[in-house]
C-alpha cells in the first residue's frame, strides 16, 4: 500500500486526482505492475490507476488472468475498475480509504466474488482530501479582470501573440498565424470589436500572476465565446472550467440560453476540452478571412441554465 500511495502522490504533483495501484503475486509478494491516475496527461477517461497496473501486470506475467494476484489501491475502485479487476479474475483488493462519493467499486467486487479489504489508510485518506483542498483554494484564486485600458489590451495581445506561436504550428501553417494573430488579436483589433461588436476582454488572472485571457460578446439570445486561451504551464490545472463557470453564470445573469464558440476542426486537445466541460456540436463552416486563408471550424454549443428546454 505504500507503493500504491507513492503513485497517488506522483499523480498529485502531476495534477491528476492523486490514485496509486499495485498488483501483487500472492505466492511471493513480486509487485506484478503498478500505476497512477494518468486521466489529464492522457486525456483519457481510461486512464485509472488501476487500468494502468492490470495493464502492467498482465504484460509482466504473461497473461491476461491475474488470479492469485491482489490489487492494492489508495482509494476504492470505479465500476470501470472493478469490471476490469473481476475480468482480469484477480481475487482480492485491498482498498486504502473509501470513495466517499459512493462509486460502489466495492460491491460491484463484491457481487461477484471478489474479496475486498479495508486498510482504511489515513495517509491514503489524506491525500485525496489535501489535492481537493488545495484544488478547491486554487479556483477561488482565479479572477476575470476586464481589459480596457491600453495596457491591459496590449497585454492580452501578447498573451495570444505568444499561444498562437507556441500552440497552433501543427494545425496551421506559420504564414496563416501571422496573418490571424494581426487580424483578430492584434490591439488594434480588439478595439475595434470591442468599439463595433460589443466584445469583452478579461484578463485571466491566477492571485496576481496573468495565466490568460478570454473574451465573450454578445450574440442575440447567445453568448459568444470568443477566446479563452490559458498559457502553456497553465494548462490541465482545471482553471478553463473555472472560467466556463464564471461565463456560464454570466450568461445565465444576462438571459442568454447558450454559449456558443468555433474551434478548429483539427484542434483536437481542445475539442476534447471543449466537449468535458459539456458542449456538443452544433454545425460546422468554412469562413474566409482574406489573405488567401479560411477558417475550417466546427461549432459547439453550450446550453445555459438548468433544465430540459
Ligand atoms: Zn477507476
Amino acid at each position: 500500500m505504500l507503493r500504491a500511495l507513492f503513485h497517488a502522490q506522483t499523480a498529485a504533483e502531476s495534477g491528476e486526482v492523486p490514485v496509486g495501484a499495485v498488483v501483487v503475486r500472492d505466492s511471493d509478494g513480486h509487485i506484478a505492475g503498478e500505476g497512477r491516475n494518468r486521466r489529464e496527461e492522457r486525456r483519457d477517461p481510461t486512464a485509472h490507476a488501476e487500468i494502468e497496473a492490470i495493464i502492467r501486470a498482465s504484460q509482466t506475467l504473461g497473461g491476461w488472468r491475474l488470479t492469485g494476484c491482489t490489487l492494492y489501491v489508495t482509494l476504492e475502485p470505479c465500476i470501470m475498475c472493478a469490471g476490469a479487476i473481476i475480468n482480469a479474475r484477480i481475487g482480492r483488493v485491498v482498498c486504502g480509504a473509501s470513495d466517499t462519493s459512493g462509486s460502489g467499486g466495492a460491491r460491484l467486487l463484491e457481487e461477484n466474488g471478489v474479496a475486498v479489504l479495508w486498510q482504511d489508510s489515513e495517509e491514503c485518506a489524506a491525500v485525496i482530501k489535501s489535492f481537493f483542498r488545495e484544488r478547491r483554494k486554487r479556483m477561488t484564486d482565479i479572477k476575470l479582470v476586464e481589459a480596457r485600458t491600453e495596457e491591459q489590451l496590449k497585454r492580452t495581445a501578447a498573451i495570444a501573440d505568444e499561444i498562437w506561436h507556441e500552440y497552433f504550428p501543427c494545425i496551421l501553417t506559420p504564414g496563416q498565424i501571422d496573418y490571424m494573430v494581426e487580424k483578430f488579436c492584434s490591439v488594434e483589433a480588439e478595439k475595434r470589436n470591442i468599439a463595433d461588436e460589443g466584445y469583452i476582454y478579461y484578463i485571466i488572472k491566477h492571485r496576481d500572476r496573468d495565466i490568460g485571457y478570454t473574451a465573450i460578446k454578445p450574440d442575440g439570445d447567445r453568448l459568444f465565446l470568443s477566446k479563452i486561451y490559458l498559457l502553456k504551464e497553465e494548462r490541465g490545472k482545471g482553471y478553463a472550467r473555472t472560467v466556463m463557470d464564471m461565463h456560464r453564470a454570466y450568461a445565465a445573469e444576462h438571459g442568454f440560453n447558450a454559449i456558443w464558440l468555433t474551434v478548429n476542426r483539427h484542434n483536437e486537445s481542445s475539442i476534447a476540452v471543449y466537449r468535458a466541460l459539456g458542449f456538443e456540436k452544433c454545425g460546422e463552416g468554412v469562413t474566409d478571412i482574406g489573405g488567401g486563408y479560411v477558417m475550417d471550424d466546427f461549432y459547439f454549443e453550450l446550453k445555459v441554465g438548468g433544465g430540459a428546454q
